[in-house]
């Protein structure tokens, strides 16, 4: 089967109201329709469920009214964590000391790694010339290391702090402590990354080719 969901697309929103009839052609619940009961089960699981539950608490308790740093910190104590850990970019290092700071006046323990941690030259990590920055030393930025480092250090939740685009991936990938994500860097914007969709730059992103956007490798 060739499931091309495309949520993203609906202009019913269904499952917002609990009704099954009318829906898409391509509506998730059209075309699987036993998988959400199925999977439904999995919150019931303990582990799924502490999470799930503190995380609707969260949203019950803070929606509109607290910054996201905030709904973090009512997680972690919803979650009974003692232990955070702050996987974040070396360029938000200021901004890493602060969250720090605020973890710790809130009770908890921080333990924090740098995406540049291990000091690993791009060349190890086998990237070529193209991407280095600088002849010299030139270090990669090192997510497995970061995750790997947190997990040894049996942080409980992992705050993510700016990771690079795709590092972040291997991040998640890698932590076995939970993650969410406080910020995702985004220089341009200020770290807010959807600035791109409401403002004059979205024309280029619509088409990528005419404005030049689009680099020669991509698909
Ligand atoms: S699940 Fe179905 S009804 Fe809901 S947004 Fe997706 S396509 Fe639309």
């Amino acid at each position: 089967m060739n499931l091309r969901f495309d949520c993203a697309r609906c202009r019913v929103k269904r499952c917002l109201e609990g009704r099954m009839e009318s829906l898409p052609e391509n509506c998730p619940m059209r075309l699987l329709p036993d998988l959400a009961s199925l999977l439904a089960k999995k919150y019931l699981e303990e582990e799924n469920g502490r999470l799930f539950r503190a995380a609707a608490s969260v949203e019950r308790e803070g929606y509109l009214k607290w910054p996201r740093l905030r709904e973090i910190l009512e997680l972690a104590r919803r979650l009974g964590v003692r232990r955070v850990g702050i996987a974040f970019c070396i360029g938000l290092s200021e901004e890493a000391e602060m969250v720090s700071k605020v973890f710790e006046e809130w009770g908890f323990q921080t333990v924090s790694v740098c995406c540049k941690c291990g000091a690993v030259d791009k060349a190890e990590a086998g990237l070529g010339r193209e991407v280095r920055f600088r002849e010299d030393f030139d270090p990669a930025c090192n997510p497995i290391l970061q995750a790997e480092l947190l997990n040894r250090a049996e942080t409980e939740l992992n705050v993510l702090l700016g990771l690079c685009v795709g590092h972040d991936a291997l991040f998640y990938k890698y932590s076995k402590a939970p993650v969410t994500t406080l910020a995702a860097k985004d220089r341009v914007t200020g770290h807010n990354p959807l600035a791109a969709l409401h403002t004059a730059y979205l024309r280029r992103l619509l088409s990528p080719h005419r404005s030049g956007e689009a680099s020669p490798q991509a698909p």
